[in-house]
């Protein structure tokens, strides 16, 4: 069962969409200069079905995309609420930030615009420096496409 912290709308973790980011806690990345170090804990309210529901209900004319923070604990339970979204609303894009390097086996691209990978090293930044370990696919027809260079200034 995922948890999540709290949830926002936002506009600059996914390129061209409107999205909704809910933060899942139970983190289980230990990375250096974590920061948000709260998101390792098993904190927060139930994310399920219901939950996703009355979102989409209250958000779902207002946003584009949902993406979902964290969940690397359980990322088979992501990939079943993204399938949850896409039959409730397929106008709304799905996104999934993993702090993983490489996806996990078995985990199916076919719910997914959008995913981040890649942990957080301070020494090399976030997505939005050029020196980053992390990468962000757009995906499409099943294919991962980098388009981490987004997030850079030039
Ligand atoms: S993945 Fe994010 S929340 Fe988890 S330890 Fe790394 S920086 Fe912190």
């Amino acid at each position: 069962m995922l948890r999540y912290i709290n949830y926002d709308i936002v506009f600059q973790e996914i390129p061209d969409e409107v999205t909704l980011a809910v933060n899942i806690s139970c983190c289980p990345h230990r990375c250096a200069g974590c920061h948000s170090s709260h998101l390792q804990e098993d904190i927060g309210e139930t994310l399920d079905e219901n939950v996703l529901s009355v979102w989409l209900e209250n958000y779902g004319n207002a946003i584009t995309c949902l993406c979902f923070m964290g969940g690397d604990a359980e990322p088979h339970e992501v990939e079943r609420l993204a399938d949850y979204i896409r039959k409730k609303n397929d106008r709304i894009k799905t996104a999934w930030y993993s702090g993983r390097a490489n996806l996990p086996a078995d985990f199916s691209l076919v719910n997914f615009d959008y995913i981040k990978l890649g942990a957080y090293m301070e020494h090399l930044g976030g997505l939005n420096a050029p020196s980053t370990n992390q990468r962000f696919f757009r995906i499409e027809k099943g294919k991962m496409i980098d388009r981490t260079s987004r997030f850079w200034k030039i």
